[in-house]
């Protein structure tokens, strides 16, 4: 993990100097949770350092925006609040006209869709703002906030480690039903091997969530902070609901192939998006092992076919052909 003064300097404009007032005016920022005004800056500067002059801490805030250290964001209170960006994945609002918290969320299909309305336009983006204006849910039932927002980074985490987590279970179940049906020798080993294998990935992804339990004890209860339109989870208790209709190892085998392939352009897809963090490293090792996962199924697809005796009739022969076309290991990608 990068450190504060790394970060800084990673960002510092090519040709600007160092100054101590302005390294420590940073770093009393960077330690700052949430959104705060410039005057509320000042105030916790000055108590620090009285010597520091309001306009020297104006023109640091305005020297962070510039550099990407600090983001500005406008919550409609007729002044300007401030967030850093160290650790912090970029994110929408929900702001409470109440109580005037805000409540932070990112949505990969939010950010799609601004893309392609722009792109229909004709139009490059350089920043988007989602701001929900609206009453909390303190405000809106009278009762106390269940658990604080936390921190962002953490709960990117842990969203795509519980995402993660769920499809690994309903790829284990899967593979243990299929490996269930399957008369073909060969096809069942696979199958069990994949289970097998799920099992080992759920280990290490829920040993990862420990982790992050343990850095923040609270962390379970926070809200959401990951939304998608569709996980992959689905795709394998879908696919596990279909394993019940199906009449030949061919046919499952062809049925694994296509949870795995949704599932690997699922991370892949949105692990892509994410700024880099720790919930994108998680995305993006998921969509290689599920890659992994579907040539082995394809791998073993065309053997079966091959050992098998060729079906008889016209259509199952349609049938197959097609299905093998759709196993091409150049559709692997994404
Ligand atoms: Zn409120
Ligand atoms: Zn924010």
């Amino acid at each position: 993990m990068q450190s504060t003064s790394a970060y800084v300097d990673s960002l510092r404009p090519a040709g600007s100097k160092r100054s101590s007032k302005r390294d420590f005016i940073v770093d009393v920022f960077l330690r700052q949770d949430g959104h705060i005004s410039a005057d509320d800056l000042v105030e916790i500067i000055r108590r620090e350092d009285a010597r520091i002059s309001r306009a020297t801490v104006y023109r640091t805030l305005q020297w962070m925006v510039e550099a990407g250290i600090a983001r500005k964001v406008d919550f409609g209170e007729g002044r300007y609040r401030f967030e850093h960006s160290y650790r912090h994945p970029r994110h929408f609002h929900l702001i409470c006209k109440s109580c005037n918290s805000s409540a932070e969320f990112l949505s990969s299909d939010i950010e799609a869709l601004i893309e392609e309305v722009a792109s229909a336009r004709g139009f490059s983006p350089r920043q988007s703002v989602v701001q929900i204006y609206g009453t909390c849910e303190a405000c809106r039932t009278g009762r106390p906030a269940t658990a604080s927002q936390g921190q962002p980074e953490l709960l990117f985490a842990r969203d795509a480690l519980r995402i993660a987590i769920a499809t690994e279970r309903s790829g284990r179940d899967f593979y243990t039903r299929a490996a269930r049906i399957t008369r073909d020798a060969r096809a069942r080993a696979v199958f069990l091997k994949l289970s097998e294998e799920e099992v080992d990935h759920l280990g290490r992804l829920e040993g990862r969530y420990r982790e992050l339990l343990a850095i923040d004890p609270e962390l379970e209860a926070r809200p959401t902070f990951l939304f998608f339109k569709g996980a992959a989870n689905g795709l394998f208790s879908e696919g596990a609901e279909a394993l019940s209709r199906v009449t030949s190892d061919r046919e499952a085998l062809m049925l694994g192939i296509r949870c795995e392939r949704g599932s690997h352009r699922f991370f892949k897809k949105y692990g892509e998006r994410f700024e880099d963090s720790e919930g994108k490293r998680i995305f993006l090792e998921f969509a290689d092992e599920e890659r992994e996962h579907l040539e082995l199924l394809i791998r073993e697809y065309r053997d079966l076919v091959r050992r098998e005796p060729k079906p008889r009739s016209t259509p199952a022969r349609g049938a197959a052909a097609r299905h093998q076309d759709r196993a091409k290991p150049g559709s692997t990608r994404a």
